[in-house]
């Protein structure tokens, strides 16, 4: 399912540097976070130190990159970016903090999936910013202590439980975001319809706000796909019409849900009663690895109010059995 057209997941095709917004006061929506940074940011710049490090938390496509790259604009420094499964040496992260200077932002994405060796030198550079390094081996063996530029590390996670404790309380500033709302999607896309020249009217924009999973990535993929479908209809203006079209063509239906989101409901409806069920087995029930199941498919399940975690594992809500048509068994409505 690596073509799923709504996954969150990033793609090359992505319109990222044209789309994304280049300051605070650009950026839409996570209006808490905008202001709680738009703080930290002024208070930094006017006493000349480097912001306290940042871990942006949440689902795929909701802005953490962009954000971290407008925090380095904003405070007037560099931004190196990087990201966990990449860094596979202890060394490959000693060059990169050895490179920083005063007051640089560095951005780690997925976090969660630095390997231990990597994230013990980590430790002492965020809190006293120096690097701990053990050179040679054997008896020869030595430690040395390289001091490193005050930097702000800015990292990002899908999901919090996934990070170890002590990397967890490092951060002293902890932003969470959440999925957008339909309003905010809605500046977003035409927003991006400017950027590529396509006419549309609001309720256009409405429709495939309505159902891009309250997720700017995904808004701007879809965009892009009605405005392929909307050059070869030939239409002039992306009306409601129009996006509908195109967005039922591309088997995404009204709420954003695509095959693969109809499908994890359906196995649960069908094959388990409605639940509950638990992650492993609705993995293999699907083929899909687990991890994406957590971080793509049920965050917005669960924000829809389709599922709920239970401990004894994932359960349907009436509220998505109507949605997939079925009746809910008597046994599950009691
Ligand atoms: P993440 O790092 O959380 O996976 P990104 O920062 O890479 O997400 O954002 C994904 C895409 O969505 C980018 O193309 C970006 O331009 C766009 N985007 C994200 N947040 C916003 C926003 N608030 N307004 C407009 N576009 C956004």
């Amino acid at each position: 399912e690596a073509d799923r057209l709504i996954s969150a997941e990033k793609r090359g095709e992505d319109f990222d540097t044209t789309m994304r917004p280049q300051s605070l006061d650009d950026f839409v929506g996570q209006k808490a976070a905008r202001a709680n940074l738009k703080v930290f940011i002024e208070a930094a710049r006017s006493r000349g130190e480097a912001l306290d490090h940042v871990l942006f938390v949440g689902p795929p496509g909701l802005g953490k990159t962009t954000l971290a790259q407008i925090m380095a604009r904003e405070l007037g420094v560099n931004f190196r970016s990087t990201s966990g499964p990449v860094i596979a040496k202890a060394g490959d992260l000693a060059a990169l903090l050895t490179n920083l200077e005063e007051r640089d932002v560095l951005f780690i994405d997925e976090i969660h999936r630095l390997n231990p060796a990597v994230e013990e030198i980590l430790y002492p550079a965020m809190e006293d910013y120096q690097l701990d390094l053990i050179i040679g081996e054997g008896p020869a063996a030595r430690s040395v202590k390289i001091d490193l530029a005050k930097f702000t590390l800015v990292a990002a996670t899908t999901r919090l439980g996934l990070l170890t404790t002590p990397l967890r309380d490092r951060f002293g500033i902890p932003v969470r975001l959440d999925f957008y709302t339909v309003d905010e999607l809605q500046l977003i896309v035409n927003r991006g319809a400017r950027i590529l020249g396509l006419p549309m009217d609001d309720e256009g924009a409405e429709e495939i706000a309505r159902r891009s999973r309250g997720t700017p990535r995904i808004a701007g993929r879809l965009l892009r796909r009605v405005r392929d479908f909307a050059t070869v209809a030939g239409a002039e203006i992306v009306t409601r019409k129009v996006a509908d079209e195109a967005l039922k063509r591309l088997d995404v239906d009204a709420l954003g849900l695509d095959q693969l989101d109809r499908r994890y409901l359906h196995m649960i409806a069908e094959n388990f009663g409605g639940g509950p069920v638990g992650i492993e087995t609705i993995a293999a029930a699907l083929s899909e690895p687990r991890d994406a199941i957590e971080d793509i498919i049920e965050p917005y399940q669960i924000q829809q109010g389709f599922i709920q975690r239970t401990p004894r594992g994932r359960v349907l809500t009436a509220r998505a059995w109507k949605h997939i048509g079925l009746p809910m068994p008597k046994a599950v409505a009691d």
